[in-house]
């Protein structure tokens, strides 16, 4: 038996969610799902982010099956870093698969790239404060290079926050890469021409390849977004810093029809879980025109990564059959709203699986 544990979350997350489970279990009723109330609503009330017995608790489950996170009332970074960069930190999440396919009946192009993004260091670091007098704590380098005035005569004051990257991470992140990658060839993204840290990146991407097989190119973030636009057949995998991946790919998203497209998962030696790129949308929450799709392949992942393959298959299947067959989200410019949807890929489930 397969054990999930659910955090819908905010906004759209906890209206497509639930329905998606349920279309899990109208095709493999074995499969058990958990649901957590870790909530901006929760946060409201009673102040919790995330308890740390919940932590301890989610780690047993075989995957974790996440919506959104993220309300207007709460400041912006309590719930994100609170909940979900804690949860990819405390259970070690270190890779952040995120592929954009397109259905060329939305897209009319043949889209076929997936980000592999390192999850846990990069800009992505809790190490910051902020200094308003004369005090350098940079061993390469100082404020000053930047006409940052820091002396304690002036009223300037500087927020920083540590950007890094170490050795033993880089290597297992590279190394499960490589692995994910079935092609011999990948691309490699950072700006080392402009931050250091990027040369460690390097390094270990040049070292770890050697042993997996693969050649590599190296492309620059910047000159790389405006290949992904311009040549887009051109990319299968692209490996990338914690932010530029983060960046990169609401990008490619949008290059396959939208963030109701994009799945993702976060993938760890001991867990994982998964969830749609998109947040939780407060602009569409609760009226039934969210596109479900992102969390439908969301889940779709996670059940390939437990094993379910059958289940996955037939709701692989089942959406691609849904979209040919004319029934496009209302975000694509049609007119199946969120429920509508749902309901069509699990009548197409029903049928492909009785017909197996
Ligand atoms: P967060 O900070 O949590 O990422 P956000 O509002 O900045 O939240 P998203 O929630 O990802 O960003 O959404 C950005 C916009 O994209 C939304 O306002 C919404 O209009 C659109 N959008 C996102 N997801 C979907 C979806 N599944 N279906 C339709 N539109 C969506």
């Amino acid at each position: 038996m397969v054990d999930i544990a659910v955090i819908p979350g905010d906004g759209i997350g906890k209206e497509i969610i639930p329905q998606v489970c349920d279309l899990v279990t109208s095709i493999d009723p074995s499969v058990n799902f958990t649901f957590y109330n870790i909530s901006s609503e929760r946060y409201i009330n009673k102040g919790i982010t995330i308890k740390d017995s919940e932590i301890d608790e989610l780690k047993s489950y075989n995957s974790i099956f996440f919506g959104a996170i993220g309300d207007f009332r709460v400041k912006p970074g309590i719930m994100e870093q609170g909940v979900i960069l804690r949860l990819r930190k405390e259970l070690d999440l270190y890779m952040n698969i995120r592929p954009a396919i397109s259905f060329s009946r939305i897209t009319g192009n043949n889209i076929h790239m997936t980000i592999l993004r390192e999850n846990k260091e990069d800009f992505y670091s809790d190490i910051s404060g902020s200094l308003n007098e004369h005090k350098l704590f940079r061993q390469k380098g100082n404020f000053y290079n930047y006409n940052i005035d820091i002396n304690s005569e002036s009223d300037d004051t500087i927020y920083y926050t540590m950007g890094f990257l170490s050795r033993k991470n880089l290597k297992r992140f590279f190394n499960m890469a490589y692995k994910i990658a079935d092609t011999e060839t990948v691309t490699i993204t950072d700006k080392a021409n402009a931050v250091d840290m990027y040369s460690l990146w390097r390094e270990i991407a040049i070292e770890e390849s050697e042993p997996a097989g693969k050649k590599i190119n190296f492309e620059y973030a910047d000159s790389l977004a405006y290949n992904m636009i311009n040549n887009p057949l051109k990319y299968r995998y692209i490996i990338a810093p914690n932010l530029y991946g983060d960046i990169l790919s609401d990008m490619s998203s949008a290059m396959v029809g939208g963030l109701g497209y994009a799945p993702s998962g976060n993938i760890g030696d001991y867990s994982s879980m998964f969830e749609p790129v998109h947040g939780s949308a407060p602009d569409i929450a609760g009226k039934n025109i969210a596109n479900p799709v992102a969390s439908i392949l969301s889940c779709i992942m996670m059940l390939k990564h437990l094993n379910q393959t059958e289940t996955a298959g037939i709701m692989e299947k089942s959406v691609e059959n849904v979209i040919r067959n004319g029934t496009i989200p209302i975000e694509s410019g049609g007119n199946a709203g969120t429920h509508e949807f749902i309901n069509k890929v699990k009548n197409y489930c029903t049928m492909t699986k009785n017909n197996i």
